[in-house]
């Protein structure tokens, strides 16, 4: 694969990436939950950072930006509404494309999260930088975007081929999987809260995960097949998805 990825953990649950194309050895860092957990993984890795690819404004995303600039004199790009905690050298939005050496991302909009929050999509290799907009078996709580904005934003990853591997920030499958298994008893998605629950507890990482594999059992994407069960029968899909989202902003499991 031209593209090499290294994830690790920082701060509590978030992920940090690095990803390399190999044809160039060009480097980027998607996103910067934490700077010197950053340029730890930079230094034992011998690489040289070029870029950093923002998905949105969240400190616990874009908060380590001007640390590891000043060390590293990196490129960053990213959404406009990064700049209100850090400046942007490129401001990308839905239909650019960014190069890293020899592979092409696509930017999509995929606002709800955060309005201007974006994706990176790499088709060649069908890996998605998703930020905090698709989770495993879950999706990013709307704190400034409204339900009809997030569901197009599912809808648009929805879309992409089913193997399409999605990288997501948070490790917080093992919660998502609880109150997955309160609104939905889908065969797959108990088999699959089983194989969580059991990876969590050996300490083992459940991200990434796949377009096809969220399609199946993410309840968020499942809404309209649940509409029922959240008390939104008969209604748009967008009016399904809000009626999960507000059950899990509600659940204590
Ligand atoms: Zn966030
Ligand atoms: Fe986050």
């Amino acid at each position: 694969m031209p593209l090499t990825i290294h994830q690790f953990p920082c701060l509590s649950d978030n992920y940090g990436f690095l990803i390399r194309d190999e044809a160039t050895g060009q480097t980027a860092c998607i996103d910067t939950p934490e700077a010197s957990a950053i340029l730890r993984e930079l230094e034992d890795l011998g690489w040289d950072l070029d870029f950093i690819f923002n998905t949105h404004w969240h400190p616990d995303h874009a908060g380590g930006n001007a640390d590891i600039k000043a060390i590293t004199g990196c490129t960053i790009v990213g959404p406009k509404e990064v700049t209100r905690i850090a400046p942007l050298d490129r401001e990308v939005g839905h239909g650019d494309i960014v190069e890293l050496g020899e592979t092409a991302f696509q930017v999509f909009d995929t606002g709800g999260h955060t309005l201007g929050h974006i994706t990176y999509f790499d088709a060649a290799d069908r890996i998605a930088f998703v930020g905090d907009t698709l989770f495993a078996l879950g999706c990013g709580r709307l704190f400034e975007g409204t339900p009809e904005q997030m569901w197009d934003s599912l809808q648009r990853l929805a879309a992409l081929p089913e193997d399409t591997t999605v990288y997501c920030a948070h490790e917080y499958t093992a919660s998502n999987a609880r109150f997955a298994l309160s609104v939905d008893d889908a065969p797959a998605l108990k088999a699959r809260a089983e194989q969580i629950f059991a990876a969590r507890e050996r300490g083992e990482w459940t991200v990434p995960t796949t377009i096809g594999l969220e399609k199946a059992t993410n309840p968020f994407l499942r809404a309209p097949a649940l509409a029922a069960r959240v008390g939104a029968s008969g209604k748009p899909d967008a009016q399904a998805f809000a009626a999960v989202r507000a059950a899990k902003d509600n659940f204590r499991g």
